[in-house]
């Protein structure tokens, strides 16, 4: 398991794998371009050959690009639209050109609409996009399900990766929190284990390429989506342990987004996560011995 945090790319991309080795990470996540800006960042070619560079001298071994959540791959507005895919098309280039595992999505939002009609149009935006660019996987986020958030079951999910037109580069990235606030309940092993049959029916488990790690702060099923420090939230440490000790993961990349250092990810909840971890494998031993 490739425990990692998000990290910033400020002042270069390269920097973002000092910053992921500084806290003991295996794996990284960055936004490619300012999270409040639509303007794509354009990368030089020696920033790119930088960027490599650093990560082939380090430990670092997982990268995912999570694109900016102004994206709506599902809006009706044709500026929108039009932004959404140069903005994604760009991420999965940049993802091309620094060998990421892949560009973590959230799907889209249907607002008040149809969301069979929104499900249709976010498809052909994805399809787009991954036309435009080499090979660079595209991971679709569950979320929590606040509002017309796509994404929010197994089932939105897979036809999303339908609508996408199925291809292999369509993969699929689970986050503990939204998992969990929208009505999964992954704290126990018979939970945990009930989710990811679930899954394996309808998307299949072949297609989860990442993990988010994060707490969730509101319960179980309340669709909404606000992180919490590992092991500070509804999921807790005993949750955590069995969410991270889960066999299925084990080659995953699994990034931390929030964590104790003002609501950054410090190298002590990468430690945590990692004790976290060892205990679910202990616990998941005396299980079955037991
Ligand atoms: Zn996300
Ligand atoms: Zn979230």
């Amino acid at each position: 398991m490739l425990i990692g945090a998000h990290v910033s790319p400020a002042g270069g991309l390269y920097k973002a794998i000092e910053r992921g080795v500084e806290l003991g990470a295996e794996s990284i996540q960055i936004f490619n371009q300012s999270p409040r800006m639509w303007r794509p960042t354009s990368y030089g070619e020696e920033d790119l050959a930088r960027f490599r560079e650093a990560r082939e001298g380090s430990p670092i071994r997982g990268v995912l690009i999570h694109a900016v959540y102004l994206l709506n791959c599902a809006s009706e507005d044709p500026d929108i639209r039009a932004k959404t895919l140069t903005s994604l098309t760009h991420s999965l280039r940049v993802g091309d050109a620094i060998g990421a595992t892949g560009v973590v999505l959230h799907p889209g939002s249907a607002k008040t609409g149809h969301v069979g009609e929104a499900i249709a149009r976010a498809g052909a935006v994805m399809a787009e996009a991954l036309a435009e660019s080499e090979r660079c996987a595209l991971h679709l986020e569950d979320t929590a399900g606040a509002g017309g958030t796509l994404g929010r079951s197994f089932e939105e999910l897979a036809a999303l990766i339908d609508a996408a037109g199925g291809g292999e580069r369509l993969g699929m990235c689970l986050d503990s929190c939204h998992l969990l606030a929208s009505g999964y309940d992954v704290r126990t092993l018979e939970g945990l284990d009930e989710t990811l049959a679930a899954c394996d029916r309808t998307v299949g488990l072949d297609r989860l390429h990442s993990i988010h790690l994060n707490d969730s702060l509101t319960p179980l099923g309340s669709n909404r989506d606000r992180h919490a420090a590992p092991g500070a939230g509804e999921i807790g440490p005993d949750g955590l342990a069995v969410f991270l000790s889960e066999p299925r993961f084990r080659d995953l990349p699994v990034v931390l987004e929030t964590g104790t250092a003002d609501g950054a990810v410090a190298a002590a909840d990468i430690t945590l996560a990692r004790n976290l971890r060892e205990r679910g494998e202990l616990m998941r031993a005396d299980a079955t011995t037991g």
